[in-house]
């Protein structure tokens, strides 16, 4: 199918960009298109116009500022992925974006564009909640940060207001010593996940972990933090008992019913087994689930 007819508007500037949105009711942002053209040609989108923000290149910026990562809302997830300066303040933006669609879809979809497209199953929305990260939305008063947990409400949306664009998006470095993981389960290479977990697991010299921070994706009408799991790991030194406690744990926070992919039940085995497999392998744990 083809698109309903719209304008085509390009920004030269990020304060272009907002005063058009302002200025065109209806008018949506066009970052990559990966998700945006799609939903035009099958008539799921409708925009009055697009406003084109490819072309200004502040946005097109990977900043490391203060040992977080910045991310512009024009750059490429595979211009992210192969930054070595952003996989050394936080490698598990690599790891998660080895996940994200194939090479040719992350050599033009853009990071900030997934987090507003904010499918519940994505990766990177969950990246950013897993690290306390958070988007920068530009309005036309001026510009405020918007904490991931505050961002993302519901499969596919935020709570972005329609006047505004993010600019750009912070995922915090992980502390020195931090142990990390990311696992996946999905069909096929590339679909969406079914369900993905992400920890990031200090532990003390004496073995006991001292923080847990676990998120997961594909469970839920949006990314969630696993807390129950995180509480019941602090404190304890990962014996397997813990640790199959923590998958138990994990399998409440399943909401998704089910669906064409998978059912409530396997996604409940799937979100265990991803959550026990993630805290061994960032607590360097190496053992089959
Ligand atoms: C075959 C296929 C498989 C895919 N698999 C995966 C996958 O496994 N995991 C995954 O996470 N994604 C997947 N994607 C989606 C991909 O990651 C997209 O790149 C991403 O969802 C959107 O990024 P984009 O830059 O293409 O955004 P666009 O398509 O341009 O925009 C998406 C939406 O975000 C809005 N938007 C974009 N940028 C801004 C901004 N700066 N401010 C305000 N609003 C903005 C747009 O208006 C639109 O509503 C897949 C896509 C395809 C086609």
């Amino acid at each position: 199918m083809k698109p309903p007819l719209f304008d085509y508007l390009v920004a030269r500037s990020s304060e272009e960009a907002v005063k058009l949105l302002s200025e065109y009711p209806g008018a949506m942002i066009l970052a990559g298109g990966q998700s945006l053209i799609p939903a035009m040609n099958f008539r799921l989108a409708a925009p009055a116009a697009l406003i084109d923000i490819n072309r200004i290149s502040d946005l097109r910026r990977i900043d490391i500022v203060d040992g977080n990562v910045r991310v512009g809302a024009a750059v490429r997830h595979r211009d992210l992925e192969q930054n070595d300066a952003a996989f050394a303040a936080n490698p598990l933006l690599r790891a998660a974006l080895y996940h994200v669609a194939h090479v040719p879809i992350r050599n033009r979809g853009t990071t900030v564009g997934s987090l507003c497209h904010a499918d519940a199953a994505a990766e990177m929305p969950m990246v950013l909640l897993l690290t306390g990260g958070w988007v920068t939305a530009e309005g036309p008063s001026g510009q405020r940060d918007i904490p991931a947990e505050e961002f993302f409400e519901f499969h596919m949306t935020t709570s972005r207001e329609a006047d505004e664009m993010i600019v750009s998006a912070t995922f915090p470095g992980l502390p020195t010593g931090a142990g990390h993981a990311f696992a996946e389960f999905a069909r096929r290479k590339g679909d969406y996940a079914i369900a993905a977990v992400g920890a990031i697991v200090e532990r003390g010299a004496d073995g006991v972990i001292s923080s847990a921070r676990i998120a997961a994706c594909g469970i839920s009408s949006r990314p969630v933090r696993l807390s129950e799991v995180e509480a019941a790991l602090v404190d304890t030194k990962l014996s397997d008992d813990d640790i199959h406690r923590a998958g138990e744990l994990a399998k409440q926070s399943v909401t998704a019913p089910d669906d064409a992919h998978a059912t409530t039940a396997y996604r409940q085995h799937l979100l265990a087994s991803l959550t026990r497999r993630v805290v061994r392998q960032a607590a360097g744990i190496m053992k089959e689930s």
